[in-house]
């Protein structure tokens, strides 16, 4: 799998706008705030530019349970949360020293690549308006 994608404009725009945010909007918000810089796009446009950009490993997709696909466009090693009332996500920077974790290099016959950490929890104003 070696697509040689240039970069197009409008690729560039999207990259841009989502690195911009820290959202992680979906792809249904990006492309509310792309139609501002580009009148002309569609969100299948917005669809299909974001995979070739996840295929090209330049933004990251943040998959939950019961939630559309989101997208981030900070790479950087960082943890997500979730408010289990208004579906916010946000970025969470810890250091989290889990050796155990880091170490399995297999479970059940598998070869772990990798493993992922999702926090869920209750955000400020959900909490202040309970
Ligand atoms: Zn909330
Ligand atoms: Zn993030």
């Amino acid at each position: 799998m070696n697509k040689d994608y240039r970069m197009t404009k409008q690729r560039r725009i999207i990259l841009e706008t989502l690195k911009s945010v820290k959202t992680h909007p979906t792809a249904e918000e990006l492309f509310e705030m792309l139609k501002r810089l580009i009148p002309r796009i569609s969100l299948a446009t917005v669809y299909r530019n974001l995979n070739i950009l996840i295929e090209q490993g330049l933004i990251s997709v943040i998959i939950l349970k019961g939630m559309p696909r989101r997208f981030d466009g900070d790479l950087s090693s960082h943890y997500h949360i979730k408010c289990s009332n208004c579906g916010i996500i946000e970025d969470v920077h810890l250091d989290i020293n889990n050796e155990q974790l880091t170490e399995l290099k297999t479970v059940n016959d598998f070869t772990i690549h990798g493993y992922k950490i999702e926090f869920e929890g209750i955000c400020s104003i959900c909490l202040k308006q309970q």
